[in-house]
């Protein structure tokens, strides 16, 4: 084998492979209903694509400090002060190319070989596959439907070991879209704090969240767990920004200047006229995302309403993020038409896709088999489509 050790146990993303194979098919011709987009399917706003266009004429094309600019980290430390109530230096923030970027960093800075980083399943797919990565060890918590999905007290106490180095929070939660409120985060804060844990806070979707329920950042806890807390947020899911790969991580000064040294022998910085439109993106209001969210939550109310009166499908009603988590576990064993046996929740979504034409996410790619994942970030019109579809699949499931 030719391949690092470490680098040929990384799994391909599922999510993307489904999506691959739904694309295939539209190029076919055939008409798919997609479930499995991770993007909001709204466009940026002209101010932001006004910012990066003047960056371009006024010649911002140049290399810029790898670590990212100071005005755009000073933006983004009055987002903190503003949103979050955690106060942060311009030194203490870190900007990547994405906020995946960001954990990737954060995770090679911490993480020897051997160590246990611990994962709350279901969890966002490439959680486990960077942690394997850095050649430590993930340590999975199983979560379910009846606890919201969310980590208890016990299970993280019972988990840490002398080997933990850190546990990967991500609230709102892709794929369950569980939120995690004040006080769970503070006795989350006191274990960590106790057993000198870090913590990697995932805090991509917390503009998007519905039903009048509010984000806390568990930096905001207290002076000892934001010694402890790496932030990472970003402006791909909160702006329709996916593609100009602008996130960012917050946290102890010496170690963002690890991620940054890094970064710096790696991607260097972020592309810079992207920083530029970052920095409209936090500064200017912000009144563009609250259209998005209220008609996220209207498509959320529908599908999760639809899905509990179809036979065989249960979902609770996510708090945030903009997908559903559904529970397939009544399916598994049976048949489809009397014919393939569903397995698994792969099995599920290749035979939706292929019988019903909607491309869907299985759970086995965030760690929880007996479910599947549905993006919402899709029209109402495809959403009502693609609900007909999945009913009538479901009559033939025996
Ligand atoms: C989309 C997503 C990210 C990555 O965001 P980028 O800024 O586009 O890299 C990180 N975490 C979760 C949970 C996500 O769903």
């Amino acid at each position: 084998m030719f391949l690092s050790k470490r680098i040929s146990q990384i799994r391909p993303s599922v999510t993307l492979a489904i999506t691959a194979k739904a694309k295939a098919m539209v190029s076919k011709g055939i008409d798919v209903i997609g479930f499995g987009g991770g993007e909001p399917d709204f466009d940026t706003a002209d101010h932001i694509k006004e910012a990066a266009k003047r960056a371009l004429d006024e010649g911002f094309t140049k290399y810029t400090p790898s670590s990212g600019i100071k005005e755009l980290k000073e933006a983004i430390c009055k987002k903190f002060i503003r949103e979050n109530n955690i106060e942060y230096l311009p030194e203490d923030i870190l900007i990547s190319c994405g906020a995946k970027h960001s954990i990737f960093n954060a995770l090679l800075a911490l993480c020897d070989e051997d160590d246990e980083v611990i994962l709350i399943s279901p969890f966002w797919v490439s959680y486990p596959e960077m942690v394997k990565a850095t050649g430590a060890k993930a340590v999975i918590l199983e979560t379910n439907q009846e606890n919201g999905f969310k980590l208890t007290p016990i299970q993280l106490r019972r988990a840490i070991t002398t080997k933990t180095k850190l546990l990967i929070l991500n609230s709102p939660s892709n794929p369950t879209g569980s939120v995690y409120k004040k006080d769970e985060l503070m006795e989350i804060a006191n274990i960590l704090i106790e057993g000198d844990i870090f913590c990697l806070s995932d805090e991509i979707y917390e503009k998007i969240i519905y039903d009048g329920i509010q984000h806390f950042s568990i930096a905001s806890m207290g002076e000892e767990i934001k010694r402890r807390t790496i932030v990472v947020n970003g402006v791909s899911k909160a702006y329709s920004m996916t593609g100009w790969r602008i996130g960012y991580a917050a946290g102890p000064r010496e170690i963002i200047q690890a991620m940054g040294n890094l970064q710096s022998h790696s991607t260097s910085n972020p592309t810079s006229f992207c920083q530029i439109a970052a920095i409209a993106a936090l500064s200017s209001p912000q009144e563009q995302i609250e259209r998005m969210v209220v008609e996220f939550q209207g498509r959320r109310d529908y599908m999760v309403d639809r899905l509990n009166k179809i036979e065989g499908i249960s979902c609770v009603k996510p708090e945030g993020a903009f997908y559903i988590f559904a529970d397939i576990s009544k399916t598994l064993g049976k048949r489809y038409k009397n014919r393939m046996v569903i397995k698994d929740s792969l099995s599920f979504a290749e035979l939706l896709l292929s019988e019903a034409r909607v491309a869907v996410i299985p759970g086995e790619a965030f760690g929880a088999e007996a479910y599947i994942r549905f993006s919402y970030a899709t029209s109402m019109k495809n959403i009502v489509r693609g609900l007909n579809r999945i009913e009538e699949f479901m009559h033939s499931i025996l």
